[in-house]
């Protein structure tokens, strides 16, 4: 199977694997057992884990929470800080944010908090000037994402802070889809709250963190209670294993000639598949974009006719989302403009770092001859 899905999850790296097996055979003692050595052992592996991640993000220690993922981490961020709407009851999220941004919104709206969408281009950038118009002293967060999981877009995140700041308001940032290929510094993007996930990055599922500021820390308050782990913030034992890879995956720095090489991978695959198919559409942002994320159309096919045709040789996913068995347009998609017909031909291909020159010739092969049957089945794209 060529796999194209890292946007999804990406593979475990080995020294993430070599790092979390001691702790997953012998070294099995609760990480909160202060009565024992083992556990000592343990409790130390975390906290250089934590170093590791604040390291990799220019913060301290104190400020890394461990969380089961991205999504918890978003909601730890958004529903632990927006817990009374007074004095400021104004949040503002990204029309293109994952759901566990704007689930977490939604349900505020339902507690005396106004919930504003900051609207994109077509690029699936952020408007700043509608941002500078909505922005004013009733405005509680901002919380944009850093890079998209769909469209690759990039934000302005350190932009969009400083605008925020202007007017006193904090801000969080997804981070889930930056950490594998960009450097990303708190300190520098202005951020006070970020999201990060262990499996987009070559670490493990099930385990993420959320970096706050100290100063917002302190104002943050439990989702999960039953324990005093994570300073009181996050109940529950802190899976050792998962800690440990988390920070081995954070621990190195992406380098840009790798990544230049992995964006070049990812192009040659688009002009790959354009060869074979001339009316190929490229949604999302045409320069800057994720260096492995490409979302393409193939108008009159649509993409669920393309991926079942391409099982199980590719793995590649669709974009629109699958809710309860209901295919709906994403909103990612219909936010930079596309119509529900162009929202079910979306084909999300998510390259990553070590994706062969052979993979992508064989995955346009595979693609063109997908095309082929799924146009002689001689379906046309259904609008989701
Ligand atoms: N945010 C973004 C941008 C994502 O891509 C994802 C994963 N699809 C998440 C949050 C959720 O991450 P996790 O799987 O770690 O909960």
């Amino acid at each position: 199977m060529i796999y194209l899905d890292h946007q999804a999850s990406s593979p475990l790296l080995p020294k993430v694997l070599d790092a979390m097996l001691p702790y997953l055979t012998e070294e099995h003692a609760n990480p909160h057992s202060d009565d024992h050595a083992a556990g000592w052992r343990a409790a130390d592996a975390i906290a250089q884990a934590r170093e590791k991640i604040a390291g990799r993000l220019g913060a301290d220690a104190g400020e890394v929470i461990f969380t089961s993922g991205a999504t918890e981490a978003n909601n730890l961020a958004i529903l632990g800080l927006c817990c009374e709407p007074v004095p400021r009851n104004r949040i503002l999220v990204g029309a293109i944010e994952h759901k566990s941004v704007l689930a977490p919104a939604r349900a505020l709206s339902e507690r005396g908090f106004k919930v504003i969408t900051l609207p994109v281009d077509a690029s699936g950038i952020v408007d700043l000037e509608a941002l500078s118009r909505l922005l004013d002293d009733r405005v509680l967060l901002v919380s944009v994402q850093l890079v998209n999981n769909e469209i690759g877009a990039v934000q302005p995140v350190d932009r969009i802070a400083a605008m925020a700041h202007a007017v006193g308001a904090l801000v969080h940032c997804d981070a889930a889809q930056a950490l594998a290929w960009r450097a990303i510094d708190v300190n520098a993007l202005g951020i006070d709250l970020l999201s990060l996930s262990g499996h987009k990055t070559g670490g493990p599922k099930g385990v993420g963190a959320l970096y706050a500021r100290h100063d917002v820390r302190v104002q943050l308050r439990p989702l999960i209670f039953g324990g005093e782990q994570e300073g009181g913030l996050r109940a529950g034992t802190l899976p050792t294993p998962l800690c440990v890879g988390l920070g081995v995956a954070c621990a190195s720095e992406p380098d840009d000639s790798a990544v230049r090489a992995w964006q070049g991978r990812r192009d040659s695959l688009r002009d790959f598949l354009r060869a074979h198919e001339p009316n190929m559409v490229i949604h999302g942002p045409v320069v800057g974009r994720h260096p492995g994320n490409l979302n393409v159309g193939f108008p009159g096919v649509d993409a669920d006719q393309i991926i079942a045709q391409l099982q199980p040789d590719i793995a590649v996913s669709r974009g629109s989302a699958c809710t309860s068995g209901i295919p709906e347009p994403s909103h990612v998609l219909r936010a930079i403009g596309l119509d529900a017909v162009a929202c079910a031909e979306a084909v999300r291909i998510s390259l990553g770092p070590l994706t062969t020159e052979q993979e992508l010739e064989r995955t346009a092969a595979a693609f063109a001859r997908a095309l082929l049957a799924a146009r002689a089945e001689g379906r046309i794209a259904v609008a989701g």
